[in-house]
């Protein structure tokens, strides 16, 4: 599935620049990614046996900033991957308006395989390995797949003891207690429901009657049904790597999350575990939820799950793309030619790298906002980045999707023009 990630990665941004007046150099910048770091990192494991294990950083782009982009633990991991990603993650910067340029970087490791002494040496042993590469001026890495906020606190401490100062702004999504910014756990599933509640008001939606399908129940998809739900939505539907439930009449969201969180998969409220008056949705799968007759359908979980063989089913009106990469170059296609509309995940699922900047000015700055702060401004932000490629959309016949990368390239274009000597050569 990653074959040519990179090469499909910039498809779309050649397909925007048709819409949009972009200089050559810039596409040309893009093409080729600012620096990859290849290392191996030598691991004393438990038994007493050592392994090698390949980890990389890729920073694709320094045009607008530091590289921004998470880490990930994956047996997957490979360059071509981590250079689409950190693609996206240029993008995704750009388009929020953050002084970031991208990057992604990982281990080629099955984590679970791992005890958490071994996790622990393996991350602080990768850090040894990229300190000289990464940092709060050059490259501010984040957690990603299969990483989390103990292991960026990990990270943290393993990178300030080799610079010898305590650099808590070299990375982001850290615990609380290390520094990490109030806010950041729920900031992917708030920023994509402030995409929601801002299409709702164009077009005149009522949220009691909005259905809304949410595929992958973890972090970022409960932290939107949370919200809709709260907000009045009817989220119909919801489903993690066990399955689904769904009920025409409206779940219950607060107590889906409870029996996640408690029995480990949602179907266990609604089959097993399902007690006293508590009603019963029926048990669907993943390819049914994404089938069902929503207004809303939003994927939260793994890339390519809409694609070509069934974006033809596909009866949501709307698609908001909570997960990196979840609908196919083909799926769009088909998607648009059905006139659905899908929020991209450069912009659904922003929130939070732009809670990750908060975090970074406020470790470099030393003052700290309670979270009520965090959240007005990522709203706003959230709000205005939205706003602009829906207005960008509706100006230029556009899908939103090639709206935001035009407005990428406008914004990355503007950094290469200004830093750029092309005009001394013209002429003579
Ligand atoms: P998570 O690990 O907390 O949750 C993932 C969920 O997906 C789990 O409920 C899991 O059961 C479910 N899942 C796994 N396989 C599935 C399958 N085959 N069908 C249906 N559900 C399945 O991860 P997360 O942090 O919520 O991330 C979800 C998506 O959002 C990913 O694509 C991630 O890259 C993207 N994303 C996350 C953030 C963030 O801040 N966490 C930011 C941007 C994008």
């Amino acid at each position: 599935m990653t074959e040519k990630l990179f090469e499909r990665a910039l498809g779309r941004l050649d397909e925007a620049a048709q819409h949009m007046e972009v200089g050559a150099e810039t596409l040309e910048r893009l093409r080729h990614p600012t620096a990859v770091l290849a290392v191996s990192i030598p691991l004393r494991m438990d038994d007493g046996r050592l392994e090698i294990f390949d980890g990389y950083r890729v920073q694709h782009s320094d045009l607008l900033g530091p590289c921004k982009g998470g880490l990930r633990y994956h047996p997957d991991v490979c360059l071509e991957e981590l250079k689409a990603l950190a693609l996206w993650m240029s993008c995704k910067c750009a388009l929020m308006d953050l002084p970031y340029g991208g990057a992604k970087g990982g281990v080629a490791v099955d984590p679970k395989s791992l005890s958490k002494m071994e996790l622990e040496r393996l991350s602080r042993g990768f850090i040894r390995r990229i300190a000289d590469f990464i940092g709060p001026a050059a490259d501010i890495p984040a957690p990603d797949v299969y990483t989390n906020a103990r292991i960026m606190g990990w990270m943290m401490d393993e990178y300030s003891q080799v610079v010898r100062q305590r650099t808590p702004a070299a990375f982001t999504g850290k615990p609380v207690a290390l520094g990490g910014s109030l806010g950041r756990r729920g900031a992917t599933g708030y920023g994509g429901y402030v995409c929601i509640r801002e299409l709702a008001k164009r077009r005149d939606w009522v949220a009691e009657e909005t259905t809304v399908a949410v595929q992958g129940f973890g972090n970022v998809g409960q932290e939107a049904a949370r919200l809709l739900y709260e907000n009045g939505y009817r989220v119909v539907a919801v489903s993690d790597s066990g399955g689904g439930v769904h009920d025409e009449s409206g779940l219950d969201v607060p107590r889906l999350i409870r029996a996640k969180n408690e029995h480990g998969q949602v179907k266990s409220l609604y089959c097993e575990h399902s007690v006293g008056d508590e009603k019963n949705g029926e048990h669907i799968s993943n390819a049914q939820l994404l089938e069902l007759d929503v207004d809303v359908l939003v994927p939260a979980a793994l890339e390519d799950v809409i694609n070509a063989d069934n974006a033809g089913q596909i009866k949501a009106t709307t698609v908001i793309e909570l997960a990196n990469g979840p609908t196919t170059i083909e799926a769009d296609r088909i998607l648009d030619e059905r006139g659905v509309t899908i929020i991209p995940d450069i912009l659904a699922n922003a929130g939070g790298v732009t809670v990750s900047y908060y975090e970074w000015v406020q470790n470099r700055s030393g003052e700290y906002w309670e979270e009520r702060d965090v959240l007005a401004r990522l709203d706003k932000r959230m709000c205005d980045q939205f706003n602009v490629v829906m207005d960008i959309a509706a100006d230029k016949s556009l899908s939103p999707r090639m709206a935001a990368y035009g407005l990428v390239l406008k914004r990355i274009g503007a950094a290469v023009e200004a830093m750029g000597t092309a005009a001394l050569f013209d002429g003579d």
